[in-house]
């Protein structure tokens, strides 16, 4: 696939406010919850527990499409490539978020974050 020329803020029709800003967040590298978008911090792989994987620059974004441990899910969500990789981005947004939802959902070690506590105050 070219993705050459294609900007990151060409968005299709029919995404909601939230998947348009996940896409745009995958699409320039720095993603939260995806994880790993701290300058100079990458953090281990949730899923795969693969050591300093997710981080800046798309090296998180290269590693959700490669992670061992979502290979089930991409076929899921990509069934027509054999190998999928960030370009589809660009090419599948909507199947591509989706896909990210899933990976970090899913994901067996997310730690996930107490509920704001409004009772004590
Ligand atoms: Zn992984």
């Amino acid at each position: 696939m070219d993705v050459r020329g294609a900007k990151v803020t060409d968005f299709p029709k029919g995404m909601t406010r939230g998947s348009l800003r996940t896409l745009m967040q995958l699409r320039t590298g720095a993603c939260k919850r995806l994880g790993g978008e701290l300058h100079g911090a990458p953090v281990d792989c949730y899923r795969c527990e693969e050591t300093g994987v997710l981080g800046r620059a798309g090296t998180a974004v290269e590693h959700m499409f490669a992670c061992a441990s979502s290979a089930a899910d991409r076929k899921v969500h990509f069934p027509d490539s054999s190998s999928p990789e960030p370009d589809l981005l660009w090419v599948l947004p909507k199947a591509s978020v989706a896909y990210a939802e899933t990976f970090w959902k899913t994901a067996p070690h997310v730690v996930q974050r107490a509920p704001r506590n409004t009772a004590m105050a």
